[in-house]
């Protein structure tokens, strides 16, 4: 399968690693929209958030906490961030492999463009 995110997480293209375990892959995003703009990723492919199972939902939850420990690690945690998945078209998701974004490091507005 053709995914970007699966060739990185395979370290066939190069990222910005901050974080790995045996399920999860952390990296920083190339674009940043944000002082810290941190993707993270289960590493077994799903396309988004419409595709979950059990399995697949129960590595999402993980995910959370490695975000609220990269959160403190980045110093984001006191003053605040956000934390967005982008789905499907209207959402604007361009990678078709689940992924959280973390934000921070500035005010961020809302409601989002
Ligand atoms: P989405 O638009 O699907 O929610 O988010 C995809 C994100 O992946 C974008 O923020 C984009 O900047 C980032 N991205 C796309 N290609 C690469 C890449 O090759 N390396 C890294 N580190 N980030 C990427």
């Amino acid at each position: 399968m053709d995914c970007l995110f699966c060739r990185i997480i395979k370290g066939e293209i190069p990222s910005s690693l901050v974080y790995e375990d045996e399920n999860i892959y952390a990296f920083r995003d190339i674009a940043p929209q944000a002082p810290v703009h941190i993707l993270v990723v289960p590493k077994q492919h799903v396309s988004g958030i419409n595709e979950l199972d059990e399995v697949s939902s129960a590595i999402a939850s993980k995910v959370l906490v490695v975000i609220r420990d990269l959160a403190k690690r980045e110093g984001i945690a006191e003053s605040g961030y956000r934390v967005v998945i982008n789905t499907g078209k209207d959402g604007q998701q361009s990678v078709d492999h689940l992924h959280f974004h973390l934000l921070g490091g500035r005010t961020l507005e809302w409601p989002p463009g």
